[in-house]
């Protein structure tokens, strides 16, 4: 007696709900844990094919405006930029710039006159003390420059910044060393880029968490080009009016 009231309800009525739920909790699922996002497809078509697509590139050691602070730190597509989020609760803190050449060919400069330090412990990072904000001069920033290292680990950087060098003063399109691939994980490779990102002090002369985007800078004006990921849903950032210095 009691299936046949049973049968009808499970049938009719729960069973549609689980399935609108199961439907909806997958598409959600998709949305926040495996989408491919424009910038994500855009990416993958550089990755794959740069030459056909340098007109998305920007030149190392450039400026768009003369009065533009940063020089552009290396050649590249600016592939992900600043606030752009990969998985759920996650803001990129930085842009990250691909290569269109091989891991350990394409140079990585200082975008701005400072202080280099890395820590005793760092394969693939390095790190410049600004004294002096150039679009705020009361505050300290740091320019936090990643992945200049082989998928092994095996460092990139030049010699003249070994690790555990620390504070030592560096004039803007110093050469730092190379866009690697090295992840942080011996053996699981990202793809060829560098990561910059622009750091806020503590206010005891040292440099706050980078990993949390609170404690870093929005670049887009330091390089005068749009490079915040939720204001930029569009193509590529690129120079405007680009002019070429030093
Ligand atoms: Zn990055």
């Amino acid at each position: 007696m009691k299936s046949t009231i049973k049968t009808p309800f499970l049938k009719w009525f729960l069973l549609p709900l689980v399935i609108i739920f199961t439907v909806s909790a997958g598409f959600f699922i998709y949305q926040l844990f495996i989408r491919i996002t424009p910038r994500t497809r855009r990416v993958i078509t550089w990755i794959r094919n740069p030459q056909t697509h340098q007109d998305w590139s920007t030149e190392a050691l450039s400026r768009c405006r003369e009065s533009t602070p940063f020089l552009f730190p290396t050649a590249g597509y600016i592939g992900f930029l600043w606030n752009d989020s990969f998985r759920p609760g996650h803001r990129h803190q930085g842009i990250d710039i691909f290569t269109s050449e091989s891991s350990g060919e394409t140079p990585v400069y200082a975008s701005f006159d400072g202080y280099l330090t890395r820590l005793p412990d760092w394969k693939s990072s390095l790190i410049i003390r600004v004294p002096r904000d150039p679009l705020h001069p009361q505050n300290q920033i740091w320019l936090y420059y990643t992945h200049l290292a082989n998928i092994e680990g095996y460092s990139y950087i030049v010699d003249d910044f070994p690790a555990g060098v620390s504070d030592l003063f560096v004039k803007e399109g110093t050469l730092l060393g190379f866009q690697g691939n090295f992840s942080g994980t011996i053996g699981k490779p990202v793809g060829v880029h560098l990561h910059f990102s622009i750091v806020m002090d503590n206010g005891k002369n040292n440099f706050l968490n980078e990993l949390n985007i609170q404690n870093t800078l929005d670049p887009s004006l330091y390089f005068d080009l749009p490079l915040n990921g939720k204001t930029n849903h569009g193509d590529s950032p690129v120079c405007q009016n680009q002019d070429s210095s030093p």
